[in-house]
């Protein structure tokens, strides 16, 4: 029996492979250590756990400055005359954050001269240039599974408002209506429907495994890694190899893989032709694995019912972004939010703290945890950016 623990999941993704060493002298000494995080403002002032913000600084500096570190910490991060790319140049390490990411291209890690260490204080480590961390030895590590519960509920949730039509409702309260029919006309139930997954790696299994009990006519998924078999049984997923045939079966979609050169622009205008007539879809994987044009086009025709999820190609979003505004033909179906589903409260105390134990690790020359090494000394360690 798979349980949704963090080892039975983790084990199928690899976190018992040979742990990587970092081979550093234990207890290092007065390195330079940035970080790039996003602005809380009076948030991050009157509450504390927001531990990913600029003001509280993932609770680092405390214990970075006992250990003789210097510790730079900065929302500033576009431009050449940037916090980032003025620090970067003698940074030992740098962590980034993917809520406000600070994009390290390989232009940027050119310039980047003791860098040794990439951390993402999260899970998602495609605004990192992986390729170029490759070529350069540099590592790249993040808080694998630190928040991919609260991902995986803030799918249900996205799902449930968009078959049920919730967000025209409210907004009809607020506006002192009351017209039951015009938010009935496009409100369904999720039982009895297909639900699909794109990727059913740690945060896709979980989906599957919470949309199980509204009782769907069937859980389907498109990954080039198969589930293990007590795991697809015991959530009773069924693999579909083609993914033109498998999004023409779904009526609700669900997208959980990384982004990186096979997932870019995925759903674009021709795959959304393959999609059954009025599905639903939701993406909080990554924004540019769909493009932001055609998803519009395709809400405002009516091929999509829906479309839901916190993250877009641009962060934070400019003011004009189609996604902000797209309405399908029935004035609904928009139940796009800030980059959020992975930075609960809950969410921002696990990855702070695994970012803590990554630098720890690092500092006494301990392995890291095998499952949290994206590119490590050798190249690519993880099996989910892509079939390489
Ligand atoms: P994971 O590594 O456990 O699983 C990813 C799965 O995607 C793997 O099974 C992999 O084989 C599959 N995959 C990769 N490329 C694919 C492709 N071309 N087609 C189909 N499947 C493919 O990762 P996870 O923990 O489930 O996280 C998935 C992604 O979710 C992250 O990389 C990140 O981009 C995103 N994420 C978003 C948030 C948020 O706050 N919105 C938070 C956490 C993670």
């Amino acid at each position: 029996m798979v349980t949704e623990g963090a080892i039975s999941i983790s084990a199928q993704y690899g976190s018992f492979r040979n742990a990587a060493s970092f081979n550093r002298q234990a207890s290092s000494r007065g390195l330079k250590i940035i970080a790039v995080l996003y602005k809380g403002g009076n948030a991050a002032k009157e509450e504390p756990r927001l531990l990913g913000t600029v003001e509280n600084e993932l609770g680092l500096r405390p214990w970075l400055e006992s250990q003789g570190h210097e510790y730079l910490v900065s929302d500033d991060k576009e431009g050449s005359q940037s916090f980032l790319n003025k620090n970067i140049k003698d940074a030992d390490i740098v962590i980034t954050t993917p809520f406000h990411p600070g994009y390290l291209t390989r232009e940027l890690l050119d310039t980047a001269k003791n860098l040794k260490v990439c951390v993402t204080a999260g899970v998602g480590s495609d605004h990192v240039d992986l390729n170029a961390a490759v070529d350069k030895g540099l590592e790249v590590l993040e808080v694998t599974g630190s928040n991919v519960t609260s991902v995986a509920e803030h799918v249900v949730m996205s799902m449930l408002l968009l078959v049920r039509n919730f967000v025209p409702a409210h907004e009809m309260i607020e506006r002192g209506d009351w017209q039951v029919s015009d938010i009935a006309r496009n409100a369904f139930d999720l039982e009895g429907k297909v639900i699909g997954t794109i990727g059913a790696g740690r945060i896709g299994y979980r989906v599957l495994q919470r949309v199980l009990p509204f009782g769907p006519k069937e859980l389907v998924y498109y990954d080039y890694n198969a589930l293990p078999d007590a795991a697809a049984k015991t959530v009773g997923a069924r693999r579909i190899d083609d993914l033109k045939d498998f999004v023409s079966q779904c009526d609700v979609i669900t997208v959980n893989a990384p982004l990186h050169e096979g997932t870019r622009n995925l759903i674009n205008a021709d795959l959304l032709k393959h999609f059954k007539k009025g599905a639903w879809l939701v993406n909080t994987a990554r924004g540019a694995i769909a493009n932001a044009e055609d998803v519009a086009a395709a809400l405002k025709s009516g091929q999509l019912r829906g479309y839901a999820g916190d993250v877009w190609n641009k962060q934070p979003a400019p003011k004009d972004h189609p996604w902000r505004y797209m309405k399908n033909p029935l004035n609904g179906g928009n139940g796009m939010v800030p980059h959020y589903s992975g930075t609960t409260l809950d969410a921002q105390k696990r990855y702070a703290d695994g970012t803590r134990q990554i630098l720890e690790n690092y500092f006494n020359n301990k392995p890291q945890e095998a499952a949290n090494i994206i590119v490590g000394k050798k190249g690519y360690e993880t099996g989910s950016y892509g079939k390489r």
